[in-house]
């Protein structure tokens, strides 16, 4: 059979990252892990979902094994819309559609949003999985520009949805300050462009106070939520398990209905034992899991800001995250950052991941993301050495 002329057009754009495949083909225990974004194993809590899970089973079990609603677990979207209501604006639970981790709620709104040949404005470099989500839609992309006081007017008038990260981006690892974020609500109620502003790290705060959220202005300045053109996606995998699956949209309560319906031809609901376990720790341990997630990813990030002062070679710079879990580097010109990629997996046993996956288009070759939450300090800063030692090789 010959599969390709089987598939759908739209699959060309399908494509395998090239460093997962090259990883399966080396041994991965003696690597140190600065590609992937997973959460320390330190921090995934299994005591707690243990007992959390038997409470559940014991107290609850025949609901717990049911069909959930399409829209989620009630008492999690109502414990999301109270801490909303607490901590920002007043939201309610018809403003929250609980997701199979944040990833769907970006092909959730993608596919709402988006006809084929739609584009889609981004701040490149940007999270390669909403790239892939929305290349499933047959859109097409067009860059912001670094600064919302000239962005490409272009780029807003003619995109049917906007995608940004305004807290410790992936992969730049980078903020929006509030003047960036006023700037990009205001150019939002400009051109009536519903956006999604990830908000996947946003708890995971080590240096500097919070700042309001682009849904936050924009709630402000439209009068109320179900006025707002932002969609707001979340996630507990960065602080309570990615396993769990659970992650959720807040937005205006008649575009969350119609998501809902895709939702439900999707895959019906998010598991329900999975909400009711997220719902329960949640709903009594949210702060401590973050402030203990805070505690682990904070000197990580530290360590390796400290090692590339020392050890990286004239020519490389990097960004300075607040956040999250990304150090974005940019090579010299000589490098291309794919064969450092593989060279830093084969020779140094580091892992990296080039730029190139990180913009819909051309322009990665001299950028690379480093990752420090999987690692140890000193595994973190080992890891450096090596990666200094190799560029200065090259
Ligand atoms: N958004 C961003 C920016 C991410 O980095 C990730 C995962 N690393 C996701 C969304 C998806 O996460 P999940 O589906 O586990 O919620």
């Amino acid at each position: 059979m010959d599969w390709n002329s089987a598939f759908a057009t739209q699959m060309n754009r399908v494509k395998a990252s090239e460093i997962r495949e090259r990883a399966k083909t080396i041994d991965l225990s003696a690597v140190i892990q600065l590609g992937g974004g997973l959460p320390d194993r330190a921090i995934l809590p299994h005591p707690l979902v243990q007992s959390v899970c038997d409470t559940i089973l014991k107290t609850d079990g025949e609901a717990a094994l049911q069909y959930a609603p399409s829209e989620g677990y009630g008492p999690l979207r109502e414990w999301l819309a109270a801490y909303v209501t607490k901590t920002e604006f007043p939201c309610s639970p018809d403003n929250i559609l609980i997701t199979n981790g944040s990833q769907q709620a970006l092909d959730l709104i993608g596919r709402v949003f988006l006809d084929v040949g739609d584009q889609v404005v981004l701040d490149a470099p940007t999270f390669i999985g909403a790239i892939r989500a929305f290349d499933l839609t047959g859109a097409d992309y067009a860059d912001i520009g670094s600064d919302f006081n000239q962005p490409n007017e272009d780029s807003l008038k003619n995109s049917s949805l906007g995608y940004f990260q305004a807290d410790f981006s992936n992969p730049g690892g980078t903020c929006y300050s509030e003047k960036e974020r006023t700037l990009l609500s205001d150019l939002v109620n400009r051109y009536s462009l519903p956006i999604i502003e990830d908000a996947c790290y946003t708890p995971l705060r080590y240096e500097g106070e919070p700042l309001p959220s682009i849904q936050a202005i924009n709630v402000a300045q439209n009068g109320g939520i179900d006025n707002s053109l932002v969609f707001r996606t979340g996630t507990f995998s960065k602080t309570i398990a990615p396993s769990l699956r659970v992650g959720w949209i807040i937005g205006p309560k008649e575009a969350i209905r119609k998501i809902t319906l895709v939702k439900q031809a999707c895959d019906l609901s998010t598991g329900k034992l999975a909400q009711m376990i997220a719902h329960s720790i949640a709903s009594q341990h949210f702060d401590s899991q973050c402030e203990k997630a805070v505690a682990t990813y904070k000197p990580r990030c530290a360590a390796m800001l400290k090692a590339l002062r020392e050890h990286m070679p004239d020519g490389v710079s990097w960004t300075k995250p607040e956040g999250g879990f990304y150090i974005w580097l940019t090579l010299p010109d000589l490098i291309d950052s794919k064969d450092l990629a593989n060279r830093s997996l084969t020779e140094a046993q580091v892992s990296i991941i080039s730029g190139h996956a990180f913009f819909p288009g051309d322009g990665g070759a001299k950028y690379a993301r480093l990752s420090f939450s999987l690692e140890p300090e000193e595994k973190g800063t080992e890891a450096i050495k090596r990666l200094s030692a190799l560029i200065r090789s090259m």
